[in-house]
């Protein structure tokens, strides 16, 4: 079986009737770079930059910071490379900036919070993404986490526009979908936002009210609930309405039925970990489009997640 995924990886990611699908990889660290050369991947649709930042003893400087992103972009060598801002709060703490205690921290300090509040932080990364964009010779993605109100986005783009004529970089800017309510005003952003990426580990979580780590709530952890689903779809068309692309880098895409119901709903592209590229790209080969949609339009009916992966399951071993 090792050795059939190997044979497609210079294979296009396209389905059967011929729709491409970009499949991208998500990355965390330098480690992570050399796994990209086993299996070719159209891009990075994540880079987590809070690695860099959490394994220094103190804030990264500007330099240091540009030359790591200079290293991410000449690695990918023109193919697109999506860098997250620096997601800190909840389950990402950085030990040398003060964090308040908070009652409910995945509720609170986090994403794009944190970097408001953090300003130096916040343009010592812009400024560092635009310098290595500058240096390399080659366009940014950066993407804004945590977003829940369009003054988030406006702020950031005010900041990246004085930036950008100093540096002579090149960004295009992009927010994380990972809270209802940037789910469900997606049309907001036209102008702020060139693209968008549904962060669906957190989107699960905040539409369920289920922590993504308690055990307990395995059971109503599940992205194939029909309320997550409907606010997945629904982003992605306002967000194709609006002219921007879109692409989803949270667990679910890496998953079967994730890859065919975000097939389905006309994502630009999926961003998956490593060692689920040539899984995922065999998968959307072998699927139909039309097929996936009529799944798809099916189960945004269906009451709950068990009947969703149930259908599911059943139109995997049906056609896959
Ligand atoms: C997500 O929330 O889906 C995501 C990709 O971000 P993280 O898992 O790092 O919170
Ligand atoms: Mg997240």
């Amino acid at each position: 079986k090792r050795i059939a995924l190997e044979a497609l990886r210079d294979l296009p990611s396209q389905t059967l009737c011929g729709r491409r699908i970009g499949l991208y990889a998500n990355a965390g660290s330098m480690k992570d770079l050399p796994l990209l050369g086993a299996v070719h991947p159209d891009g990075v649709g994540l880079f987590r930059t809070e690695f860099l930042f959490m394994e220094q003893p103190s804030l990264p400087d500007v330099p240091t910071q540009t030359a790591f992103y200079a290293r991410v972009l000449e690695t990918l060598s023109g193919r697109p490379v999506v860098f997250r801002l620096l997601d800190i709060g909840a389950d990402k703490p950085l030990p040398y900036a003060p964090h308040p205690h908070e009652s409910n921290p995945f509720l609170g300090w986090r994403g794009i919070r944190f970097l408001l509040g953090n300003p130096g932080i916040l343009r010592g990364q812009l400024e560092a993404l635009l310098l290595a964009s500058a240096s390399v010779g080659a366009e940014v993605r950066i993407m804004v986490p945590m977003v829940s109100n369009v003054s988030e986005m406006r702020a950031v783009r005010e900041i990246l526009d004085e930036i950008i004529p100093r540096t002579g970089g090149r960004a295009l800017l992009g927010m994380m979908v990972e809270t209802p309510a940037a789910a469900l005003t997606v049309r907001s952003y036209k102008g702020l936002s060139d693209f968008i990426s549904i962060g669906s580990n957190d989107l699960t979580q905040y539409t369920l009210a289920a922590d993504r780590e308690n055990s307990l709530l395995s059971g109503l952890y599940a992205e194939t609930h029909p309320a997550v689903l409907r606010l997945m779809a629904s982003a992605c068309r306002d967000a194709r309405e609006c002219g921007m692309e879109t692409g989803i880098c949270g667990e679910f895409a890496s998953r079967p039925e994730g890859t065919i119901l975000l097939a389905a709903m006309g994502f630009d592209e999926l961003s998956v970990s490593p060692s689920a590229i040539l899984e995922t790209k065999a998968l959307i080969r072998s699927l139909r489009l039309s097929a996936a949609q009529e799944l798809l339009a099916r189960v945004l009916e269906l009451p709950d997640s068990a009947s969703v992966a149930g259908e599911t399951a059943a139109f995997i071993s049906r056609e896959a």
